[in-house]
Formats: C-alpha cells, structure tokens, sequence
C-alpha cells in the first residue's frame, strides 16, 4: 500500500494527512504532543478565525511573493469553505472574516481529527521525530537543486525516527510549524528537520507580535488604545503601513494594525536597521484615505474631513480659552494629551489661544506623525506566527514538492511564507497542506 508519513500534527498536518488518505494512501501522523490540532484550539481567541474573504494576495508575505498565490489557485477560498461545510462546520461571516458557527475553535480541530480517524490515518501521538532520511535511490543522487516544477530523479523512501520507533514512508510531507507559540508544539525543530535533508531556510522570526519602543514615555501611556495609521520606517524607508486600534503598553506599541507591520519592523532589526514607527492620531482629519498596501484597514474616504489645520483653527476659535489639557480634553485620552503637549514643549496651564505659530504647529506635527523608535519586536513565545522558513525556491507551488528530494512534501508554517493577521495563516495551511497531502499520496502511487 502507499505510505504517507506526516510529520506534525496541526492545521497544515492533518488536512495533508486527509487529502493523502483520501487518495487512498496508507497515511500516518507523527505528533509530538498526546493530542492533534493544539495550536488550533488557541486561534481567534479561541473562536478560529479559519480564512478570510477577502484574498488580496498581500496579505500574504514572503522572500517570493507570487509563491502563496499559485498554491492558493490549487486550493482557494471557496474549496477550503466547501471542505469545511463538508466536515460538518458551518461558516459565521463576520465582515468578511470567517468562524466556525460554533465560535469554538475545538470543533474545527474536532472535525479534522474525526475526519482523519475516519479515513484511516493512524495518529500516532506523542512521538517527535527526532532525525528524517531519504533513503534508497536518492542516496546515490547529489542533492542538487532543480528549476523545473516537475521531478524526475528516482525515488528514494523516508525513514523518521522517534525515541521508540523509526516509521518508513514512500513519501514524507513536513508539516512541523514554525518556532512561533512553542507551548502549542511547534518548537522549530522541522526546521533542523529540512535542513538536514538539504534545504535552504530563511531565518525565522517572530511575525505578528507587539513592538517595542525606546521611549520612558510609554510607561504613562500603558492602557490606551486609540484608532490610528502606524507606518514603519527603516532608515528613513517606509517598509509597510496599517490602519486601526493602536493599544499603548508600559514598553511600546500592541494592537491588530501594529501585529500587521510587525514582520518588517523584526526582519529590519534584524537585518542591523533603524527602525522607527510613525503613528498618525487622527488618522480620520488627514488625507490618510488613499489605498494602504497590504493593509487590512484602511480608512474610508468618507472619513477624511478637511485637514488637521482646519479643524483645529475651528476649535481654537470657541475652545481658546482652555488650557493644553482641557482644549485636547474629547479628543485624546488625558494621559495621551499630557504626553502630547510635553513633547511639544507647550507650558503646562498656557492658554491655548496664547500658543504661539512654532507651539501649535509642534503639536499637530506630533498628532500627526508620532515618532518612536523601535528596538525590538515581541519572543516567538509572544509570537501569533514566524516570518522566514523553507525557501520557497526549493519548493514546487503546484505540489509543495521540495525541488531537491523527489517524495517529500512541505506544509504550513514551516514554508518561508507568513500571513496577515484576519484568517490569512490558516488559509495557508489549509492550501498547502491539502496541496501537498494530495500530491504526496498521487507520488507514493508511482
Ligand atoms: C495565539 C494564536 C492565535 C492565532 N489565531 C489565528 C487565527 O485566528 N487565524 C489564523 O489564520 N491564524 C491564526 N494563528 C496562526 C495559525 O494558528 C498558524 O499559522 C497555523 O496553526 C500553523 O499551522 P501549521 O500546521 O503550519 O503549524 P502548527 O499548527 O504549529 O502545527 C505543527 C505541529 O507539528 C508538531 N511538531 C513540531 N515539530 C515536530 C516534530 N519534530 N515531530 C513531531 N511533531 C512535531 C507540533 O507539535 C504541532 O502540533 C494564530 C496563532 C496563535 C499562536
């Protein structure tokens, strides 16, 4: 019978093992954990967010940018929907962001593993795969990259060993994730995995997490969360923009919009850049409205009223008499406004109608284009996913088939591609995962 061995048990991990099995192929799952699909249960804070109507290719990132969207034309949006309704989930729309209709996250690990069981596919639980070989034929062949999507060489078999047992396969699909959220499993260890077979991998690093900030300020604005664009910049270069509720913490800056640039602010520190965030606090009185690349969020134009200078010549006309904190008082959180007109080097009680041309002018500079320099980006323990991963350029989109060991497929996080943060990592897996289950199996058939 064909064997399929499936290392990892997660989101990418069963639904290869599914597809495989389904093709009628012998499949087994090696999981590290007594349990599959734990990663899944934390997602969506527990709801799932499993995918996203809207399938705007920038969302989804990595070092070949066209790789995602020629393994999602394999297997798109509205396959991963019927897949789904099939295993008995039902879809909640939330904006174009899809849940279980469950809201509970389980059951779309509970569907997967039914389904998994039902078709056969032996789980075997609690086993780490320790080393992986690609025995056989391919031993004598140089582990020489090819160019063509299609392989050729002769087909070697796969022997993963675990502390009790060494499993065989005609055909090995890595699905292990990535070294982001290690307490759900994923400890990065299919990484040293690939590697040993012979592939390249981008470095890893934390995507999707919280940013951190030089400034002492930020310890007085802990707590605020406030609706605004963030930019990041790396030596002077804008990198990535997004648009929504920035949340202020006692080292930087959280929230969905800064999860988003997250990425580019990471690899840049990484890469020895400055990197600096700019955040716009009104986001909405500003031309802000033009389209936002790979931005989840973007303001509408509707929103854009007539300019910051404007509106706030207008206030000034029936709120001069105020001073600093309370003429900003319904328009900024008060710990925001003290923070605001202390970097703007305005008095404390001063009269806003007696601000001089360089006060104001500061002040809205700041609202405006809020610096902060960024220092580091959050641990792959705080981390939602990994940026970095298997070179795509090893690996054919058709199939997830590794361009340079014929038999053996890749999965998931474990690929050097990371999605935004809205269903788009899920939906990844989900793609890849069917994508090279299904060709893993067509492959051991032969
Ligand atoms: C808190 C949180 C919330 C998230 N929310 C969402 C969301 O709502 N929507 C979304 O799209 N994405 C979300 N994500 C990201 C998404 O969960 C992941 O991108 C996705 O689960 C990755 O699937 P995977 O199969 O590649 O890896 P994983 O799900 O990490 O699975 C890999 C599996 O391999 C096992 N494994 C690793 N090494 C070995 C080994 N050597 N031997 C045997 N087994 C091994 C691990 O134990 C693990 O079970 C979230 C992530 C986190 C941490």
């Amino acid at each position: 019978m064909k064997r399929v061995l499936v290392i990892g048990g997660g989101a990418s991990g069963l639904m290869a093992a599914i597809a495989a099995a389904e093709q009628g192929a012998k499949v087994t799952l090696l999981e590290r954990n007594r349990q599959v699909g734990k990663k899944l249960l934390v997602t969506g804070n527990g709801r799932c967010n499993l995918t996203n109507l809207d399938q705007e290719l920038s969302h989804y990132r990595g070092g070949e940018p066209g790789f995602a969207a020629a393994v999602l034309r394999e297997f798109s949006l509205p396959e991963t929907w019927y897949f789904f309704e099939r295993l008995g989930i039902c879809i909640r729309n939330r904006n174009g962001y899809l849940y279980p209709y469950s809201d509970q996250a389980s059951s779309v690990a509970d569907v997967l593993r039914m389904e998994a069981e039902h078709l056969g596919v032996k789980l075997a639980l609690g086993n780490q795969v320790l080393e992986l070989r690609a025995v056989g034929e391919m031993e004598g062949n140089s582990r020489t990259e090819r160019s063509s999507g299609t392989v050729q060489n002769s087909m070697p078999r796969f022997e993963a060993r675990t502390e009790s047992w060494t499993y065989e396969g005609d055909a090995c699909v890595l699905a292990a994730g990535s070294a982001a959220a290690p307490a759900t499993g994923s400890d990065g260890s299919g990484y040293a995995l690939a590697k040993s077979l012979g592939h390249r991998i981008i470095k890893p690093l934390p995507a999707l997490v919280a940013l951190r900030c030089r400034e002492r300020f930020f310890e007085r604005l802990a707590g605020l969360r406030m609706e605004a664009s963030v930019r990041i910049l790396a030596d002077g270069k804008e990198l990535a923009r997004d648009w929504g509720e920035v949340q202020f913490t006692k080292t930087g800056i959280s929230g969905i919009p800064v999860f988003q640039v997250s990425r580019y602010a990471v690899r840049a520190l990484d890469e020895g850049r400055r990197v600096e965030a700019r955040l716009n606090l009104l986001p909405q009185l500003e031309g802000e409205a033009s389209p936002i690349e790979g931005s989840a969020g973007k303001p509408r134009a509707a929103e854009c009223g007539p300019g910051l200078e404007y509106f706030f010549q207008k206030r000034l006309q029936s709120g001069g008499y105020k001073t600093g904190e309370q003429f900003l008082t319904g328009l900024f959180p008060g710990k925001m406004s003290l923070c605001l007109l202390e970097r703007a080097g305005i008095p404390k009680g001063k009269r806003a109608a007696d601000w001089s041309r360089e006060e104001l002018q500061g002040l809205l500079r700041l609202i405006r284009d809020f610096r902060t320099e960024i220092t580091a980006g959050g641990s792959f323990e705080q981390a939602q996913v990994c940026s970095g991963g298997v070179d795509t350029a090893q690996i054919c989109p058709q199939t997830m088939e590794s361009r340079i060991v014929p038999g053996f497929y890749l999965a998931g996080e474990a690929v050097d591609i990371d999605g935004a943060c809205g269903g788009y990592n899920l939906q990844w897996a989900w793609s890849s995962g069917y994508v090279a289950g299904l060709h893993a199996a067509g492959q051991a058939a032969t």
